[in-house]
C-alpha cells in the first residue's frame, strides 16, 4: 500500500496536557458506529454517569451528539477533567472528533497537510513535543479520516472562478508563507505588505500567465514589496460602515455557543438583538458574550492601546504560518472560500484578535493589551474561524469582501495595533 504523504509545520509543539478545555468547549457529534460502540460499553448501568442525563442526544433527524453537562462540558468528562471513556476504554474507543483535536488534515497536491486549532492552549504556546518527530502517530489518525478520493480533490480557485492548477496554487500559498517567515518584521507590515502583493495577484488576468510565468511574476512581486510598503503606515480610522460590519463579525467571534449554554428562549434571542445592535451602532454597552469579557461599553475599545507586545510577535506569526502551510484557510477548510478570500478572510482574523484582546484588557480595567491578552483572544478566534456555521453564510463572507474591497482590512490591520 502506498503510504499517505503528510506535510506538518515544523515550527509546531504539541502534546495533549489535559486541561479538558476542548471536552468544554465543543459539542461533539458522532457516527452510528461510535453510538453502538458507546451504547454497548455499558455506561447507564454503571452509574459512573452524571444523573438524569441522557448520554446521547439526537440533534434533528440524522444528528447525533454527546450530551453535555449544565456547565457546557461533554458527559464523558469527570471530576479530574479526564475522559471516563478513554480511562476505561483506551484511547481509541473515543469518538473519531476527540482524537483528532487540535488536528486539522487538509489536501495539498499529490499529499495532505497538517494543521493546528489554536482554540487549544498547548496549540497556543507551543507546548509538546515538536509535529515532525509525531509524524507516524499523526499519520495513522489521518489515515482515519482523509477521504479515499482525495487526490481527485481540486485546489481551491484562486478568486472568483479562476481556477488554477495545484502547482500553481502550491506557488501562491508558498509565497504567503514566505512573506511571514522573517521573525524580525512585526507581524503587522509582514499582513500589509502580504495584502499588498496579493491585490495585485487578484487584479491579474491569468490566461497568459501560468506556470513558470506565474512563478516570475509571484518573485518579482514578493521581493519588490518592502519597498512599496517600507514600514506601518500612520493609523487611520477605518470607514463608519467597515467598523460596523468588523463589530458584527467580532460579536460572532465572542459568541460562546456550546450547546448547553445557547439561551435559545425569546429572553436569549432578545439578547442576542440588542447586542447585535449595540455592535452595529458602536454606542451603549456590550453585554457578556464569553466568560472572559465583560459588560464593557463599545468606545471603550477604540483609542490607542499601545503596540502590540513583542511577546505576542512570535504567536501571531506562527499562528499565521500554520494556518497558511495547513491550507487551513480558503477550499474545503475553509467554506468552500477562494483562495484570496480565504486569506482575507484569516487576515481579519488579527484586528478581531486585538479587538477581544482590548475587550478583555477592559473587562480587567487595564488600558493596554498583555501577551495574555492576546493568546486568550486568539483561542476565542480560533474556535470558530472556519468552524462556525455563520461564517460560511452569505452574508459573513460578503461582509469580508467588502471590508477587503474597499481598502479598510489594511486601516483595520493598523488602527487595532496601535
Ligand atoms: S468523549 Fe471524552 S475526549 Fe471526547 S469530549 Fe467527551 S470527555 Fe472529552
Amino acid at each position: 500500500m502506498v503510504q499517505l504523504q503528510i506535510e506538518l509545520p515544523t515550527i509546531q509543539n504539541w502534546n495533549c496536557h489535559n486541561c479538558s478545555g476542548c471536552c468544554k468547549q465543543h459539542g461533539i457529534f458522532i457516527t452510528e458506529e461510535e453510538q453502538r460502540r458507546i451504547e454497548t460499553q455499558g455506561w447507564e448501568a454503571s452509574g459512573e454517569l452524571p444523573q438524569g442525563i441522557e448520554p446521547i442526544v439526537k440533534v434533528g433527524r440524522k444528528k447525533v451528539r454527546l450530551a453535555q453537562q449544565p456547565d457546557g462540558a461533554c458527559i464523558f468528562l469527570d471530576d479530574q477533567g479526564l475522559c471516563r471513556i478513554h480511562g476505561k476504554f483506551g484511547e481509541a474507543a473515543k469518538p473519531l472528533a476527540c482524537r483528532i483535536y487540535p488536528y486539522a488534515f487538509h489536501p495539498k497536491g499529490d499529499g495532505i497537510t497538517v494543521s493546528l486549532r489554536f482554540s487549544c492552549p498547548s496549540v497556543t504556546q507551543n507546548l509538546g513535543k515538536s509535529l515532525v518527530r509525531q509524524k507516524k502517530d499523526i499519520r495513522e489518525i489521518a489515515e482515519l479520516v482523509v477521504p479515499k478520493n482525495r487526490e481527485e480533490t481540486p485546489p481551491p480557485k484562486l478568486t472568483g472562478q479562476t481556477q488554477l492548477d495545484w502547482e500553481e496554487t502550491l506557488e501562491i500559498v508558498n509565497r504567503l508563507d514566505l512573506s511571514m517567515e522573517d521573525e524580525a518584521t512585526p507581524i503587522t507590515l509582514k499582513l500589509l505588505r502580504t495584502l499588498f502583493w496579493l491585490n495585485l495577484i487578484e487584479q491579474t488576468n491569468y490566461q497568459n500567465i501560468r506556470g513558470e510565468r506565474l512563478a516570475e511574476l509571484l518573485d518579482l512581486l514578493v521581493e519588490a514589496t518592502p519597498a512599496e510598503v517600507p514600514s506601518i503606515p500612520e493609523a487611520v480610522a477605518p470607514a463608519k460602515v467597515a467598523l460596523m460590519q468588523f463589530r458584527l463579525l467580532a460579536g460572532q467571534y465572542a459568541r460562546k455557543d456550546t450547546f448547553a449554554s445557547m439561551d435559545t428562549s425569546f429572553r436569549g434571542r432578545f439578547r442576542q438583538l440588542k447586542a447585535a445592535a449595540r455592535l452595529s451602532s458602536g454606542k451603549g454597552a456590550l453585554p457578556q458574550l464569553h466568560p472572559d469579557l465583560g459588560e464593557v461599553s463599545v468606545s471603550a475599545l477604540e483609542g490607542s492601546f499601545g503596540p502590540v507586545p513583542d511577546e505576542a510577535e512570535e504567536l501571531l506569526t506562527r499562528y499565521f504560518r500554520v494556518k497558511i502551510q495547513g491550507m487551513h484557510f480558503c477550499g474545503p477548510a475553509y467554506y468552500d472560500t477562494s483562495l484570496i478570500e480565504g486569506f482575507q478572510a484569516l487576515v481579519l482574523t488579527y484586528p478581531i484578535t486585538l479587538w477581544l484582546a482590548r475587550w478583555r484588557a477592559v473587562t480587567q480595567k487595564r488600558t493596554s493589551i498583555t501577551p495574555e491578552d492576546i493568546r486568550e483572544a486568539l483561542q476565542i478566534v480560533d474556535h470558530q474561524h472556519g468552524y462556525s456555521q455563520v461564517f460560511g453564510t452569505w452574508s459573513s463572507k460578503k461582509r469580508v469582501t467588502t471590508i477587503a474591497h474597499s481598502g479598510n482590512l489594511e486601516k483595520l490591520l493598523t488602527w487595532y495595533a496601535q
